[in-house]
């Protein structure tokens, strides 16, 4: 006997056309239910179909796995001006590879817990995740004064080709401030439009020009380097040291770990 469980999925412009599990994964192909269409470029609502495409978009789980929508887009012709097109769907945003809700519950997510126990939860890269909580907040700027304890940090977007500077309130986890490069001058700019008299602490990692930016503008608040960003500098540094004695090293296994390790822990060999 064939078990079949249907879900709803909840999100009205699609039709389930097959569903299937595949490596651990839910995998739904779905269509669009025939919405209608108006070219992008002219506004003309005659349009002949193109073709079909294939798009891959990840969705909420469902039972505790990994949903994917594997969309099969319409692709039209306009009888006005020749543009080809996808259809629009209002469920995905736009060059993105997951549906609007599931983007929205990520960012509601990290305001709780980490960005790195939600990409292991989510088995979801940790710079995806980062980079959607930061589309999002981006968003959502808060405008009220910030807490006594503010936190400034650099993210990498374009794939670590570009930095931006964040603003963002420990306490709350509120974003107050967004703006691109993560020089002194850009730093400064953003403190500068921050009513941060309610400010005690701002907490950062190690890097010089964020320093410099809030030392210059604040004199008297208390600076904090925080603690993840020291771990990763050790780390690093362990990971530089393993590298080098990695040659004389050999049949040692697992080198950053016997580093780690306690010596009165470590068996004879890996002393
Ligand atoms: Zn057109």
């Amino acid at each position: 006997m064939k078990t079949e469980i249907r879900l709803p999925l909840g999100l009205p412009e699609f039709e389930i056309l097959k569903q299937s599990i595949r490596n651990q994964k839910i995998i739904l192909d779905v269509r669009t239910t025939a919405l209608p269409v108006h070219c992008p470029l002219c506004g003309f609502s005659h349009v002949k179909s193109h073709d079909q495409r294939l798009r891959r978009v990840r969705d909420l789980d469902a039972l505790d796995k990994p949903l994917y929508l594997m969309i099969h887009v319409r692709r039209y012709r306009c009888l006005n001006c020749g543009e080809v097109f996808s259809e629009s769907l209002p469920s995905v945003p736009h060059h993105k590879h997951q549906t609007h809700r599931l983007r929205e519950a990520i960012y509601l997510r990290c305001q709780d817990t980490t960005i790195s126990s939600i990409s292991r939860q989510m088995r979801m890269s940790y710079k995806t995740v980062e980079r959607i909580y930061y589309d999002i907040a981006g968003k959502k700027l808060s405008d009220t004064p910030p807490s006594s304890v503010v936190g400034i940090d650099e993210i990498a977007v374009r794939k670590g080709h570009r930095y931006e500077t964040v603003i963002t309130d420990i306490l709350t986890g509120k974003v107050h401030r967004m703006g691109a490069n993560r020089d002194t001058e850009a730093a400064r700019s953003l403190l500068e439009t921050l009513d941060a008299r309610p400010v005690k602490t701002f907490v950062m990692d190690m890097w010089q020009p964020f320093y410099h930016a809030v030392t210059q503008l604040f004199p008297d608040v208390s600076i904090v380097i925080d603690k993840y960003h020291v771990v990763q500098k050790i780390n690093h540094a362990l990971d530089s040291v393993r590298k080098t004695c990695q040659p004389s090293l050999k049949g040692v296994k697992k080198g950053r770990f016997s580093l780690l390790k306690r010596r009165f822990r470590l068996s004879e060999k890996n002393k």
